[in-house]
């Protein structure tokens, strides 16, 4: 079976002016030949320029959301094949921000990642058990259910990348233990139809702890927030996961 190539994702959620593509630029010129892939999601707005300014690089370019229909009257939101039109490889679905603040629903998300397949997206699915979840012991049961009412059908290793994501440990600074981040990965891994679909581990990855978590078996790179905002924070998560 061929090797799964390892991902560092960073996702910009609601940050992010012109000015700040300048930390795009500075990424792309320290990773011109990446050992890993690299994708940035910058917020919709970004998109179209955070093309330009990556300039044909090795980095991929993703949205953060779609909507599940092609077109139509849905004020505000964005379709797969939109972000595809702006430059976009990727899309993040089913964030936890997504689903606490938007109410989104895992059959909502698998339906927001059959449309991002039609438009030629990879889908980044996200799940991850809340505080309460956790602290209930109740984590397993939901990252699973999650998975599997999130996943289309026809989810493969090439339109499709897992990204388990804590909601406690997201933006706090604090992370699961190693022994916890494996024992979730491998459950998930076992339920995934196709063993080349990738699993990244999310939540408050930084320069300081990104090596330890990258040596965690069945961690094939990590979905990153706050740290991908600078090239050198994000740079830096690169380097480890490269290194590893
Ligand atoms: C995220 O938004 O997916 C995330 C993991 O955020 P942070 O790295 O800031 O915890």
């Amino acid at each position: 079976m061929p090797q799964r190539r390892k991902i560092a994702a960073g996702n910009w959620k609601m940050h992010g002016l012109g000015a700040s593509l300048d930390e795009a630029r500075a990424l792309c010129a320290a990773f011109p030949k990446p050992g890993v892939d690299i994708l940035l999601c910058p917020p919709a707005t970004l998109l179209s320029r955070m093309r330009d300014a990556l300039d044909g690089g090795a980095i991929a370019l993703g949205g953060q959301d779609c909507h599940a229909s092609e077109s139509g009257a849905h004020t505000g939101d964005v379709s797969a094949l939109m972000l595809a039109d702006a430059g976009a490889s990727h899309v993040i679905l089913g964030h936890s921000e997504r689903r606490a603040d938007h109410g989104e629903t895992s059959a909502q998300v698998a339906a927001k990642a059959q449309a991002a397949r039609a438009a030629g997206l990879v889908a980044v699915i996200c799940v991850g058990e809340t505080l309460q979840e956790h602290d209930a012991g109740r984590t397993l049961d939901v990252v699973t259910a999650q998975l599997a009412h999130s996943l289309p059908a026809g989810a493969n290793a090439t339109n499709t990348i897992i990204a388990y994501e804590p909601v406690w440990a997201i933006g706090t600074g604090r992370t699961p233990t190693p022994e916890q981040i494996s024992e979730v990965h491998t459950v998930l891994r076992a339920r995934l139809p196709d063993p080349g679909i990738r699993l990244l581990y999310g939540g408050s990855v930084n320069a300081a702890n990104a090596a330890s978590i990258f040596a965690i078996s069945d961690v094939d790179g990590a979905l990153v927030g706050g740290a991908s905002l600078k090239a050198q924070d994000f740079g830096a998560i690169v380097r480890a996961l490269e290194d590893s």
